[in-house]
């Protein structure tokens, strides 16, 4: 076994460094929508990373979702190898932000330094995460430059709208290709104790029901819309809802009540459309011919995608056969299969050893209930050995007065670190 004491006296001088680091990538606001600065924080990881020995790419994701001249979709990846060939180890953070919204108490781009935490939209989820791996992996190098295989780096564009510009384009170019990276570590906010290993499934759909125009004083002369959309959502309440309720997976999933199958009503719109809100005229009357839900069904590793959508649509071509004049579209907007890392992979294994050896307790697995960038690695890239872990609190993701806590940082910096120790580091 390596001496690894050399390695934690550095990372405890890197308390001031890791704290600058994060308040340096939350002063660079990269709001999504649009995609504001991505250039900007790519530059800045470029010569943090280089000035660290990394080999950098700047790649622009071309093409997907929101790129343009005016918001280009940037991402960096940057690699260091070791003295000796052997595994590569990559961490990949999403570098975007979601938006501020009402009810900050601190500057949400400040980086106020307060009572031990860093504040602003981005601390928790996830530039803290990303300034932690960072850290990680500059002590370790300088403690070991003779490590074998190599360690990458990547912060990627749009994880909060998709990944469509960010890993997933990078894994179609081939980025997490298994001969090429064996380990990914994704810092997501998920707690410095616990390991997640994938998430739920989603499948987004646009319901529209039809009817037919009339005037209001005379309904039954035309067919309102609005009412067989209540009839669908009346079979939600009483056929879907109540079967969702009874299935319950087997992946970890937190909190609690994600470990069954949900289902939100995201919108839903019918007859005219609403006017701005300056507008002071009356309504005309209508029977309205057309009405129009989202739906957001998350599901489990255990329910197949084709049962997930027969489930709807058999409610809808039930109510075309008991409804009168009842008629539908359905069009699918998104879909994404869950994706479950086996708790005995590497990564996910070398990660719960060195919680227990830090905190002195046993790692938790955990699955997340939202997907993240995971599922591109898994299922364009084809890796399996991704986890995520880093140590942000995963309920103040998105919140006002998002932070992350100094001393959560310092612990998962030391578990990456010793992570890449026991993954990098010759076995004598
Ligand atoms: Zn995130």
């Amino acid at each position: 076994m390596t001496e690894l004491a050399p390695l934690l006296a550095r990372i405890a001088d890197k308390r001031d460094d890791l704290i600058a680091l994060t308040q340096d990538l939350i002063r660079i606001p990269t709001l999504n929508p649009p995609g504001d600065n991505y250039r900007e924080i790519c530059d800045y990881l470029d010569r943090r990373l280089s000035a660290h020995g990394f080999m950098t790419e700047m790649i622009r994701a071309h093409g997907t979702p929101g790129d343009s001249e005016k918001y280009p979709r940037w991402n960096i990846v940057a690699r260091r190898d070791g003295a000796q060939s052997g595994e590569c180890v990559h961490f990949n953070s999403h570098t975007d932000v979601v938006e501020v919204g009402k009810g900050w108490t601190t500057d949400p781009f400040g980086g106020a330094l307060i009572d031990g935490k860093i504040y602003g939209r981005g601390a928790c989820d996830m530039k803290g995460g990303l300034a932690t791996s960072i850290i990680a992996a500059e002590s370790f190098i300088e403690t070991y430059p003779d490590f074998h295989g190599a360690i990458e780096i990547s912060g990627t564009a749009d994880e909060e709208s998709g990944g469509y510009g960010g890993v997933a384009y990078l894994a179609e170019k081939g980025y997490f290709d298994p001969k090429k990276v064996q380990h990914v570590i994704i810092p997501e906010p998920l707690n410095k104790d616990r390991v997640c290993l994938g998430h739920r499934g989603g499948w987004w759909a646009e319901i529209e029901t039809f009817g037919e125009i009339a005037h209001g004083s005379m309904p039954f002369l035309g067919d309102c819309a609005v009412r067989h959309m209540g009839a669908v959502l009346d079979k939600f309440e009483t056929d879907l809802f109540p079967a969702m309720a009874q299935r319950r997976t087997d992946m970890p999933v937190v909190p609690e009540g994600a470990r069954q199958s949900t289902m939100n009503i995201n919108s839903i719109h019918g007859g005219q459309k609403e006017q701005a809100d300056d507008f002071t005229g009356l309504p005309a009357h209508c029977v309205p011919d057309s009405c129009r839900i989202v739906i957001d069904r998350r599901f489990l590793d255990e329910e197949p995608l084709d049962m997930v959508r027969d489930e709807v649509t058999g409610i809808l071509n039930s109510l075309k056969s008991s409804r009168a004049k009842f008629d539908y579209a359905l069009t699918e907007l998104n879909h994404v299969l869950p994706s479950m890392t086996d708790r005995n992979a590497p990564i996910a294994a070398t990660i719960a050893g060195q919680i227990q050896t830090v905190l002195g307790k046993p790692a938790q697995f955990v699955a997340s209930p939202g997907t993240y960038d995971q599922k591109h690695i898994d299922r364009i890239g084809k890796l399996k050995n991704c986890v995520a872990y880093g140590p942000g609190i995963l309920e103040l993701a998105h919140k006002p007065d998002e932070y992350i806590c100094v001393d959560d940082m310092m612990v998962s910096v030391e578990v990456m670190a010793r992570s890449l120790a026991a993954l990098l580091l010759p076995n004598d």
